[in-house]
């Protein structure tokens, strides 16, 4: 499957800023790494919303 959204775990502080803003809910916070994790990026509406709030900028929509 194509990836959609790309999510850095270097740079990710685990925030939860895009989290809250998703409005699918397809992001989270994985809880072993604490860094955010994509679960169905099938359902991303790629209005970029993440990308734009997140602030270390760890969050590509492609
Ligand atoms: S682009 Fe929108 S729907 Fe897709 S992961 Fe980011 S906030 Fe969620
Ligand atoms: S907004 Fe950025 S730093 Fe914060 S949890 Fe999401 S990806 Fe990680």
């Amino acid at each position: 499957m194509k990836r959609i959204v790309i999510i850095d775990g270097e740079l990710c502080v685990g925030c939860g800023a895009c989290v809250e803003l998703c409005p699918n809910k397809i992001l989270y916070i994985d809880q072993k790494s604490g860094k955010c994790k994509v679960s169905d990026e099938s359902k991303c509406d790629r209005l970029r919303g993440c990308e734009k709030v997140c602030p270390v900028s760890a969050i590509k929509i492609v």
